[in-house]
C-alpha cells in the first residue's frame, strides 16, 4: 500500500511533522535512519543483498 508523496514544509529528523512521512535516508546497511524500513526501492539504494529485519540498535551512526 502507498500513499501521496508529503509535500508538507516541516520535518523533524526526516519524519514530517503533519503526517508522518518519512524521507526514508538510507544508510549503509541498506534500512532508513529514521525509521529503520528496508523496504525501499532496491534500485535507489546499493544492490547488495539485505536482511528482512535491522535492528535498532544497529540503525546507530558510529562514532
Ligand atoms: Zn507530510
Ligand atoms: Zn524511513
Amino acid at each position: 500500500m502507498t500513499h501521496p508523496p508529503c509535500t508538507h514544509p516541516t520535518r523533524t529528523n526526516g519524519v514530517c511533522d503533519t503526517c508522518g512521512d518519512c524521507i526514508h535516508d538510507v544508510i549503509l546497511n541498506g534500512a532508513c535512519f529514521y525509521c529503520g524500513t528496508t523496504d525501499i526501492d532496491p534500485h535507489a539504494i546499493s544492490p547488495k543483498k539485505l536482511p528482512d529485519v535491522i535492528a535498532p540498535d544497529r540503525l546507530i551512526r558510529k562514532k
